[in-house]
């Protein structure tokens, strides 16, 4: 076989394109995946997944039930007035660290026949021919019938100008990520809002809590860009965040931070390269689900490409029905992800809305579940 020469080549070994890349694998396909870490590493990222996708990883072959992974089912929701909701989780999630998580997945796929090039960074895309794209990296210059990307938020500059560009709302976001060790229930996960964001805490493998939150960019510059000043004058005003940042044993002393985030409207495809996770369309992270739209993304995807990849349907086929599945899928949670978004990280109407909702659980856990899928 050409080692340059592949069925699929997939831009992004997060676990989107993993997962993808193993359904792929397991159905006879060649498949690259380039990714420009090197793997185990860290993601900014709250690190807990709903459990709509435990059977999906299961089946993938990622044994979670031998994992000895802390199962959520309890949330706990503050304002910064110390106002705190409690609500049991239906369906509840499950704490992994992105560090294991996708360094496992990148291990199954090794074992499924995929490539793996890391440290590799996709450059450009071009039509080689009607049937073939021809992608530039840093590690050379491959070939494949397919292309995915699923870069994640940031889009390369190669395919900015194709990208729709309209703003959720305008709005400009950092990430910042810690691991603690805490005391925090096992089953237990907490959001606490502050002045324009908001932070999750909950447990993942290796006996650590992450903690990790997102607020606009705007906060930051107005705390002269200093993350720890920020944290002192605006998290610490939630008495639980400043309990949470000053008593807790931090695992790292520097957290990792992302900018630039926004939840810009995406589309599937683009440049006749399809979209999945991230890529195609982002969450909200308060609705916590992003990863599990990314997975469920994979499975939509995979069905389509298989059926093109064994010449069932044309391209243009699989990019309508991909298209039509996506929509049908997670449409409506992202607009969900939006209206919850605006309701958040306001003080005033954070803590009216947190005292209303204490008073009527099955409007909680309505909302809650519009936040989470049916298990795939
Ligand atoms: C603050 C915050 C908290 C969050 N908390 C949660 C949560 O608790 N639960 C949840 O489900 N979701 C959460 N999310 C969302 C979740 O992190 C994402 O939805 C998920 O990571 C998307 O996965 P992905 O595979 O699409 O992208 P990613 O995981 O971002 O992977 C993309 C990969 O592509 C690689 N890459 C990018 N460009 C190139 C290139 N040109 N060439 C080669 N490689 C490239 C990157 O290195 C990266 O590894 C959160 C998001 C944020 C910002």
């Amino acid at each position: 076989m050409d080692p340059t020469s592949y069925d699929c080549a997939i831009i992004g070994g997060g676990l989107s394109g993993l997962c993808l890349s193993i359904q792929l694998a397991e159905a006879g396909f060649s498949v690259v995946v380039f990714e420009k870490n090197r793997y185990p590493f860290h993601k900014v990222c709250g690190e807990y997944i709903s459990m709509e996708s435990w059977n999906f990883l299961n089946q993938l072959g990622l044994p979670l039930g031998d994992m000895d992974l802390p199962v959520i089912d309890q949330l706990g929701i503050s304002s910064q007035r110390g106002f705190m909701l409690n609500h049991t989780l239906k369906m509840g999630g499950f704490g992994i660290s992105r560090f294991t998580l996708d360094h496992q997945l990148s291990s199954i796929a090794v074992s499924k026949g995929v490539i793996i090039k890391e440290n590799c960074r996709v450059t450009g895309v071009r039509k080689a021919d009607k049937q073939v794209s021809e992608i530039d990296s840093s590690c050379g210059t491959y070939h494949a019938k397919i292309v995915c990307g699923s870069y994640g938020k940031y889009t390369p500059s190669f395919l900015q100008s194709a990208e729709l560009g309209k703003g959720s709302d305008g709005m400009n976001y950092i990430g910042v990520k810690y691991h603690v060790r805490t005391d925090l229930p096992t089953n237990r996960i907490e959001l606490h809002n502050f002045e324009n964001g908001y932070c999750g805490i909950s447990k993942v493998d290796n006996d650590w809590q992450c903690l990790c939150y997102l607020t606009t960019a705007n906060n930051l510059n107005k705390n002269s860009k200093d993350i720890g000043l920020m944290e002192r004058n605006v998290l610490f005003k939630n008495p639980f965040l400043k309990k949470y940042f000053t008593e807790s044993e931090f695992l790292t002393q520097q957290p990792l931070v992302i900018s630039n985030v926004s939840f810009k409207k995406k589309s599937t495809d683009n440049q006749g390269i399809f979209l999945l996770g991230d890529s195609a369309g982002s969450i909200t992270p308060l609705c916590g689900n992003g990863m599990s739209m990314g997975m469920r993304a994979s499975k939509l995807l995979a069905a389509e490409l298989i059926a093109y990849l064994n010449n069932k349907q044309t391209k243009e086929q699989t990019l309508v029905n991909y298209k039509r599945s996506w929509d049908k899928n997670f449409g409506n949670r992202i607009k969900v992800g939006y209206y919850l978004q605006y309701l958040f990280g306001k003080n005033a109407t954070t803590d009216l809305a947190l005292r209303v909702l204490s008073q009527l659980p099955p409007v909680t856990s309505k909302l809650v579940s519009l936040t989470h899928g049916e298990r795939f």
